[in-house]
């Protein structure tokens, strides 16, 4: 038995001493191409409900599908970018079932004959690479959507009346279904999500999605069980569907962990279920039991012809692949003389593309990761935002290394100039004009601030003179305190020790 509220929960560290995880995701991607899957309706987001329909797409009596040829290039491209077997011969089947967002009352997908077979996707994590096996990539439509009104939580229960927007219906949808993950233990939380941010990042460079997860573009069901540690079989198996950030994936699988451990230890059996999870509490709730494939009464499409990718155009699809992210880490890790625990940073970050631009923009690599992952990312986490979301672009960051590098400023005016930019005063050239930021040249200013300084502190002016060379930082820092840090340091030094150092 499950239930509903307060699930009892194991420490997840006890969890642990006692079972070994096994997970497995299976991730769904809507394409980004411009017409649905068997239709030429437009998959335009956010347009008005239920304008971008057609007879195909609502399945009206009398209308045939026909097959997107760029949804089929861009699965065949993903399953190559995987390393995945692609299929001479593949098919679409009738996956039947009665629901408002099907309006056919069948969802045409690919079943026992996928377009791609037998990839894997090595994702690193603590310093550890794990390959995670992929089972298969292939095709499906998308459902409608439903929108449930009236109820407090947004779900059918207690709704008064239920909308459809058929818009999404027939958009074009990859799944991507990895074999089971074991062996990960304790980190399994973190490989689920490693595999998502990695598999992410993948489909950004090859430009078949635009893979926002907050859209639903990227949709995970994330698989958990437990089996005792030593144990031949695996455990029963929950699918905690639709999770829509990085960040939830690894906290469903933790969730769930820590769940089915306490009914194990109770002696009790995991349901074979399908589970929500939710955002503002981290939990999941059970959903409906899980259907066996044999109740949806599969069986091939009459309707379409099969798909059968020509061998060399399948040769020419993966010869045009771009650089994947793996290999580029790789070759930047190389270029910019980082070693991988280095560019894992970065990556963890999310400053590998920041850092790439900001060096395409003329800085050096040392000072583009010294800005990022310090300053830059310092701000960030102040604010609560990615990297990415601070409103400076890796131009500035170059132009304002460029102006370090000039000896116009130096790094404490820098993040004066930065903070200039990031308050929309303009890119750092014109803030360090308009703030008056440039450091002090050898002017009369800064000579009569120097000769203020050594008056003003002859004690320590006399130790210097005494052969205490050490106490002159006192002066400087004297000298960088009347001219509000825009002296340079070293110039303020030296002319200190021409007046006090013979
Ligand atoms: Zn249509």
């Amino acid at each position: 038995m499950t239930t509903t509220t307060a699930d009892r929960l194991v420490d997840y560290d006890e969890v642990l001493t006692r079972y070994e995880p096994v997970i497995g995701l299976e991730t769904h991607v809507e394409l980004g191409t411009a017409s649905k899957m068997f239709c030429g309706c437009s998959t335009t987001f956010g347009a008005e409900p239920n304008t971008q329909t057609c007879p195909t797409c609502l399945g009206l009596p009398g209308s045939l599908p026909t097959a997107n040829a760029a949804a089929i290039e861009s699965t065949i491209r993903i399953g190559l970018a995987l390393g995945c077997r692609i299929a001479t011969w593949a098919r679409f089947s009738r996956k039947n079932y009665f629901y408002p967002d099907i309006p056919k009352g069948f969802q045409t997908t690919q079943y026992d004959e996928p377009l791609c077979t037998a990839g894997h996707l090595d994702v690193e994590v603590d310093g550890e690479t794990y390959r995670v096996e992929i089972e298969r990539v292939h095709l499906v439509e998308d459902t409608g959507k439903n929108l449930h009104v009236g109820g407090s939580t947004g779900r059918i229960h207690g709704a008064d009346h239920s909308l459809i927007d058929y818009n999404r219906a027939g958009i074009p949808l990859v799944e991507i279904v990895t074999r089971p993950i074991p062996g990960a233990a304790a980190l399994a939380p973190e490989v689920a999500k490693a595999y998502v941010t990695e598999l992410r990042e993948i489909l950004v460079t090859l430009g078949v999605s635009e893979v926002r997860m907050e859209q639903g573009n990227l949709r995970c069901d994330v698989n958990t069980s437990l089996a005792p540690i030593g144990s031949l079989e695996w455990g029963t198996r929950t699918e905690t569907k639709n999770v829509n950030s990085l960040r939830s994936v690894e906290r469903a699988v933790r969730f769930e962990m820590r769940r089915q451990a306490a009914l194990l230890d109770e002696g009790q059996r995991i349901l074979q279920e399908t589970r929500h999870f939710h955002e503002d509490t981290g939990t999941t709730s059970p959903g409906r039991s899980k259907e066996e494939a044999t109740d949806y009464r599969y069986f091939p499409e009459p309707d379409l012809v099969p798909v059968a990718p020509d061998e060399e155009w399948v040769a020419s699809l993966l010869a045009a692949l771009p650089e994947l992210p793996a290999a580029r880490r790789t070759r930047l890790s190389d270029e910019w003389g980082i070693s991988p625990t280095e560019m894992a940073w970065l990556v963890n970050a999310g400053a590998v593309e920041l850092v790439s631009e900001t060096v395409a923009a003329g800085a050096s690599p040392a000072d583009a990761r010294k800005w990022w992952l310090g300053d830059l990312a310092r701000r960030a986490n102040d604010t609560g935002t990615e990297l990415a979301g601070l409103a400076v672009t890796p131009a500035q960051v170059a132009e304002l290394i460029g102006l370090i590098s000039a000896g116009t400023i130096n790094d404490q005016l820098a993040r004066q100039a930065l903070d200039g930019v990031l308050a929309g005063e303009g890119d750092p050239a014109a803030v360090v004009e308009t703030r008056g930021l440039a450091v002090m040249g050898e002017s009369d200013e800064l000579v009569s601030a120097v000769d203020a300084a050594i008056e003003g502190n002859p004690d320590v002016a006399d130790k210097v003179r005494g052969g205490k060379v050490q106490a002159i930082g006192a002066l400087v820092g004297a000298v960088m305190k009347t001219t509000r840090g825009k002296a340079d340091a070293a110039t303020v030094k030296r002319m200190l020790e021409e007046r006090l150092v013979s």
